[in-house]
């Protein structure tokens, strides 16, 4: 046996293979970003400067899931701080929601990246580490229970909302989850947010903070036939629902 491949199988020997064990008995969102930060479950810990958890209250009501944290982040520790999050940022106050009434978080919790010189170069996470990593976004999804689960890109749809799950010609549609009475999914492109503002589904949330008791305000209605019937899961016509402005 190489050295090489004796030191992986070891080092893989002493990683759990996700990190399900370590999920404590008693979750919090505190003891969950607790735990997190000592978690090998897999290697990306080893590149990287910290894990960032998720970030937000236990009692938001929009809960927006990314991939992975960016260069940035994993800096700073906290989730959508880089690029993208100053973006998503302006998306929100466009929008008329707080930072502070959603929930944020990833579904890999450690920045992937190749080195290029001095650059770190953003690597999609494999379904390896996706799924290694997922106990931690389960559990984060238990203890918040949002209203509205937002994915942000097709690592996370895919992740949260299926497999089959195309960003590219699904997004802005209500998807049927046992996660959230409302899922959706979008994108974050900077190109097209400085054209036309925020993604719908943020532009959605207008006017309606964490602490509404009328809950956010989801402008997503179900879609309806052209008798005027309501499409949708309370149909035998199938489980989906759409935005009516998609
Ligand atoms: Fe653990 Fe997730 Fe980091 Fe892998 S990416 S080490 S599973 S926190």
């Amino acid at each position: 046996m190489s050295g090489l491949l004796a030191e992986t199988l070891g080092t893989r020997a002493l990683m759990p293979e996700t990190a399900e064990t370590l999920i404590p008995e008693r979750p919090t969102l505190p003891r969950l970003r607790d735990a997190a930060s000592r978690c090998t479950a897999c290697h990306l810990y080893k590149g990287a400067t910290q894990t960032v958890f998720g970030e937000g209250t236990r009692k938001a009501q929009v809960m927006l899931v990314g991939e992975q944290p960016g260069d940035r982040e994993d800096i700073e520790g906290e989730p959508f701080v880089g690029p993208a999050g100053k973006l998503l940022e302006r998306a929100l106050e466009e929008a008329g929601v707080s930072r502070g009434d959603v929930y944020l978080t990833n579904v890999v919790k450690h920045f992937k990246y190749e080195q290029r010189g001095k650059r770190r170069i953003h690597q999609r996470p494999n379904a390896e580490e996706i799924g290694a990593c997922r106990p931690w976004l389960e559990a984060e999804v238990a203890l918040v229970k949002p209203k509205v689960l937002v994915c942000l890109g097709a690592t996370a749809a895919k992740t949260l909302l299926g497999q089959s799950f195309r960003v590219t010609k699904q997004r802005r549609e209500l998807i049927e989850s046992e996660l959230a009475p409302f899922a959706t999914a979008t994108v974050i492109d900077p190109a097209r947010a400085e054209r036309r503002g925020p993604p719908p589904c943020l532009r959605r949330l207008r006017g309606r903070s964490a602490s509404d008791r009328r809950g956010p305000r989801l402008a997503c209605r179900p879609r309806r036939g052209r008798c005027g019937r309501r499409l949708g899961p309370s149909t035998s016509s199938g489980a989906r629902r759409t935005c009516s402005s998609a």
